[in-house]
């Protein structure tokens, strides 16, 4: 604004996020499993299958984490593909990077700190682009989704894999319970931070739903935007194709 107040809240935004996930990096995995009921794994899984990555595929794993999704790519791309793991928080990609260290995925995976905001990549460089439970956390969330489009190749895919809003209002209710209740608990007794869950929660709250993600993408210039809706609404897959 004229004042600059967005500019405060943006700063703060980013600077929360980053004291998040260095907070809760080492024990990121196992909160995932504990507060999806192990359900992160199909959503995962759904998304890899309509990645539709193949061999000698050249792929982009934007705020990855601790690699779950760049673990599989780097099976199915092969010797001759590449898979680059991006995340902007170096406690997250340091654990990604030991993690996938440990079950023997190295030669064809790279690891890159790097803001989805201002990706560090060539133009017309990627065949897929994918970013997991990651949009949300970006403060600039047109100018990523920008940038992705930008590295992709033409007809290349960009997989939003994000939290969005379930259709029945009797489970967004009960979803909304959970995540306000449950989640800062299970954080307070499994990481002994329950602010960080806290901010997840109303981060969640605040993402944009499936309808306006949709738009935004097809704002940005993908074409053939679809999305497919899991567990009722609370996860939402979305997939846009570069012209
Ligand atoms: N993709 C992984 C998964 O699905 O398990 C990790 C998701 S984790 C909830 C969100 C990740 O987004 C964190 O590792 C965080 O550091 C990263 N992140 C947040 N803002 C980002 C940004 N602007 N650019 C790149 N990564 C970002």
């Amino acid at each position: 604004t004229h004042f600059g107040f967005q500019n405060v809240a943006e700063s703060e935004k980013a600077s929360k996020v980053a004291e998040v996930f260095h907070s809760v990096a080492g024990r990121y995995d196992l909160m995932n499993d504990v507060l999806s009921g192990g359900m992160h794994r199909l959503w995962k899984r759904f998304t890899i299958e309509l990645s539709g990555v193949r061999a000698g595929n050249k792929v982009l794993d934007i705020a990855g984490g601790t690699g779950d999704l760049t673990r599989k790519f780097s099976r199915l791309v092969g010797a001759e593909g590449q898979v680059v793991l991006a995340d902007i928080n170096d406690s997250m990609l340091k654990v990604g990077r030991n993690r996938l260290l440990d079950k023997g995925i190295s030669g064809n995976v790279h690891f890159v700190q790097a803001n989805a905001e201002c990706l560090p990549f060539p133009d017309n460089h990627f065949d897929v682009v994918t970013i997991a439970f990651g949009l949300r956390n970006v403060t600039h969330k047109d100018t990523a989704i920008a940038s992705m489009l930008r590295v992709l190749k033409p007809g290349g895919r960009l997989l939003v894999l994000e939290f969005s809003k379930p259709k029945n209002p009797v489970l967004s209710k009960i979803y909304d319970t959970y995540s306000f209740n449950f989640m800062p608990l299970a954080g307070k007794l499994i990481t002994n931070d329950a602010d960080s869950y806290r901010y997840l929660a109303e981060s969640i709250r605040m993402h944009p739903d499936q309808e306006t993600l949709k738009a935004m993408m097809e704002v940005a210039g993908f074409e053939r935007v679809t999305y497919h809706n899991m567990t009722g609404g609370i996860v939402a897959l979305h997939r846009g194709i570069k012209p």
